[in-house]
């Protein structure tokens, strides 16, 4: 497989950028390669600067539901750049963002736009210790929130994947204010309530975890987590960054009946540019200046091309049977991997919820970060690299979903379960 310009242009980088990538993850070095430079994308399918092919299943890690270069997208964004790309005054985009957002997600009731999920969940949090005047917050292990200190614990994605510790840098007096328990461990939830429970300000957790590979909540978890956060006047945080308009147009909160307090979004809001937004109950989220006094702010944010690419794909995710088809697509793509690795006696365990999949290279059932674990990595990143031969690009980890846009075809679907039988036999 030709990789002569991607080698060029990530040794170049280097120099001048730390690790020559922007975000950890694209780094590839979990999977034991260099990182591969992309040329474009339609679809289902993109381009590398060597000229190779693949169907995409990273889909910029969550964002492109609707596949790359979706030409509504494209013509939303032309239409709002030709009149100025950002004025730092309001504009009526933002507003009828705001107003869609409010209709399709239940729980939220306002919402304020921001320039990423990190910066979404980092503001949710400091509205939910300004609005309860309390401290402390619980997340859960393996839950990736963006990397803001108070969040940067335990946390999966590229931190798993790097095997980083809790990254240096981040101040011993603002971890001790992170409680962490696993995963879909209600008896450790109870424990530390029981501890800390009058000192929490929040809860946050991902409704369903996609940054330890992907992890359903077991049964009652979420439920549990409203009722005691209830009990106790602390805020429920869904960071729905990833679930959000992709398990369902209102997120996991329409899928499973649940009403957090708060919510925090991004990727699909955005359409595939620098979006995030945190809403929810008017009276908490009404204490956010200039509506009130926990302060928070941002040069670009509801951005006029980002709110136009965000708007469209919102827009286009009302179709009727968008989701029934994501659900279709996902569904024979989860079946297909298992068949294979059943087929070829590969110990396995297929977690799926929408069009967020995950195979895992272990027979253990995948419920939390230690059993996430389980999985075989070193059979992951053989698998990947053959898959990427292939022509398939899935995430470079382990501890990643991969995901299933509206661009993809049947035919895609059949090819991926094709090319992913023959990147199991090999292993
Ligand atoms: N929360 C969740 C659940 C995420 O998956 C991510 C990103 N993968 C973030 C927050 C952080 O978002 P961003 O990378 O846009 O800062």
């Amino acid at each position: 497989m030709k990789m002569d310009n991607s080698l060029r242009m990530f040794q170049e980088a280097q120099q001048y950028i730390p690790g020559g990538v922007n975000s950890p993850v694209r780094a590839f070095k979990s999977v034991g390669g260099n990182p591969i430079y992309m040329a474009k994308g339609a679809g289902s399918q993109i381009t590398d600067v060597d000229g190779n092919h693949y169907i995409d299943y990273i889909g910029s890690w969550g964002p492109l539901i609707l596949g790359h270069a979706h030409p509504k997208v494209l013509a939303a964004i032309q239409e709002a750049a030709a009149l100025g790309t950002s004025f730092g005054a309001p504009t009526e985009r933002e507003t009828e963002m705001a107003k869609l957002v409010c209709e399709i997600v239940p729980s939220v009731e306002v919402v304020r736009m921001v320039n990423s999920g990190t910066e979404a969940t980092m503001s949710a949090l400091r509205l939910a210790r300004g609005y309860t005047k309390r401290n402390k917050i619980m997340k859960f292990e393996g839950c990736y929130h963006g990397h803001a200190d108070s969040l940067l614990i335990k946390a999966g994605s590229g931190v798993a994947t790097l095997g980083l510790p809790d990254s240096p840098g981040v101040p011993e007096a603002t971890a001790i204010n992170t409680i962490t328990v696993p995963y879909n461990d209600l008896e450790s939830v109870k424990l530390a309530f029981e501890s800390y429970g009058s000192d929490l300000a929040a809860v946050i957790v991902e409704p369903i975890a996609g940054n330890m590979g992907v992890v359903p909540p077991a049964p009652g978890f979420l439920e549990a987590l409203r009722e005691i956060t209830e009990l106790s006047g602390t805020l429920l945080i869904f960071d729905e960054v990833m679930t959000g308009f992709r398990v369902s147009r209102g997120g996991a909160q329409e899928l499973y009946g649940i009403t957090p307090d708060l919510t925090t979004m991004g990727k699909v809001i955005g359409g595939g540019l620098p979006v995030g937004a945190y809403g929810g109950k008017r009276e908490i989220m009404q204490q956010i200046a200039p509506a009130g006094p926990i302060y928070q702010a941002g040069t670009l944010s509801g951005n006029p091309l980002a709110m136009a690419a965000g708007l469209t794909t919102l827009q286009e995710l009302g179709q009727p049977c968008a989701y029934e088809k994501l659900e279709t697509l996902s569904a024979r793509l989860a079946e297909g991997l298992a068949d294979n690795a059943r087929k070829l006696g590969i110990p396995h365990t297929l977690n799926r919820v929408g069009s967020m999949v995950c195979l895992f290279f272990t027979e253990t059932p995948v419920i939390n970060y230690e059993t996430a674990k389980t999985s075989d990595l070193d059979k992951f990143s053989a698998y990947f690299r053959n898959l990427l031969e292939e022509g398939i690009m899935i995430p470079p980890s382990q501890f990643e979903g991969m995901f299933v846009s509206l661009a993809h075809t049947e035919a895609d679907i059949e090819r991926t379960i094709d090319a992913s039988y023959k990147a199991m036999k090999k292993l």
